[in-house]
């Protein structure tokens, strides 16, 4: 079977009211290699400032705490569970319930922790805890201008790197609803630094899954356009026939490029549009960054999900957005 793939185009061609929507994009494709500072690429070295400190994340970060169930605790758990078999066994297609004095036993048991980890019968819990003196940061992006022409480029700025914390962090300052990395990105001049020799190692307790592999990238320019929930409903329903007569699918094909990508549009797949604003301007932000998971880098992000980067189109120096799905 040949895979029908028109492009966003041929589409446009035929929609013209989708194209004030349209954005220019760059799927960046990391591949597996390895990177010098003067590359674009994941992970690896950087062109970096010799008198610039390497960045330190102080945390808090979130730790996970196991407390051991007492005999009694797990004893009642067990109960609760059985009289819950029990009374849905009698009842083959309805669900499993606890009764209200059980979930308070339970609840109880589980004092606010997170999860019950029943094969050793521990409470886990997640506690913030500072980090002193601080946890290196991690190189996750390169990018050179020339790789990302679609970017809005800082006046002067041609180097953009993104370095993330690699440790979990909940309800960072002004990331509301946001769990993961915690991250920073620079804008440099390339003609201003030196290939720095040897970034520090990601910490020895470092989320493994937020370390990634080194990659190269071949960078693709693209035209993007938005998630159906951004678009008005008759728009929605041209572009999804359109799609549809061509064998194909509208999103994530024609719309919200998967993978690592600068700029474009992000994809509302898990929760619908959430609008995200500038902390200092309150501008609507735009999607800078994505960093998918899976693939080379090796990454995973959310429950195999996106990081996605919003900045603020009216001053780049405005703080910038996090947010995973
Ligand atoms: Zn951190
Ligand atoms: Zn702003």
């Amino acid at each position: 079977m040949t895979t029908v793939n028109p492009s966003v185009d041929a589409l446009l061609a035929d929609i013209p009211a989708l194209a004030p929507y349209a954005r220019k994009a760059t799927l960046l494709r990391p591949r597996t290699g390895r990177p010098t500072a003067l590359d674009s690429h994941v992970g690896g070295p950087l062109l970096w400032p010799a008198e610039e400190e390497w960045p330190v994340c102080r945390g808090p970060h979130l730790i996970e705490v196991r407390e051991k169930l007492s005999e009694q605790e797990r004893e009642a758990w067990q109960r609760t569970d059985r009289a819950m078999r029990d009374r849905r066994a009698g009842r083959p297609n309805s669900a499993y319930e606890l009764t209200h004095e059980e979930a308070a036993l339970q609840s109880r048991i589980m004092d606010g922790a997170g999860a019950l980890d029943m094969r050793t019968w521990e409470r886990i819990r997640r506690v913030p805890v500072p980090a002193d003196p601080g946890v290196p940061m991690v190189a996750v992006l390169q990018l050179r201008a020339q790789d990302a022409p679609t970017l809005d480029w800082p006046e002067g700025m041609d180097v953009l790197q993104v370095l993330w914390c690699p440790q979990e962090h909940s309800e960072l300052p002004g990331q509301a609803h946001y769990w993961g990395p915690a991250v920073e990105m620079r804008h440099r001049p390339a003609a201003l630094t030196g290939p720095l020799a040897e970034p520090p190692a990601p910490p020895a307790d470092a989320v493994a899954r937020y370390v990634p592999r080194p990659c190269l990238l071949d960078p693709v320019e693209v035209t993007d356009l938005p998630d159906q929930d951004e678009l008005p409903d008759e728009l929605v329903a041209e572009a999804e026939a359109w799609a549809e007569d061509r064998d194909a699918e509208y999103h994530r094909v024609l719309s919200c490029q998967e993978g690592w990508k600068a700029g474009g549009w992000p994809s509302w797949h898990l929760t619908d549009l959430m609008r995200i604003d500038c902390p200092a301007c309150g501008a609507r932000s735009r999607l800078h960054l994505t960093f998918d998971s899976g693939h080379d880098p090796d990454l995973n992000v959310g429950r195999f999900g996106e990081l996605r980067v919003f900045t603020c189109p009216v001053d780049a120096t405005h703080p910038l957005r996090l947010n995973i799905q």
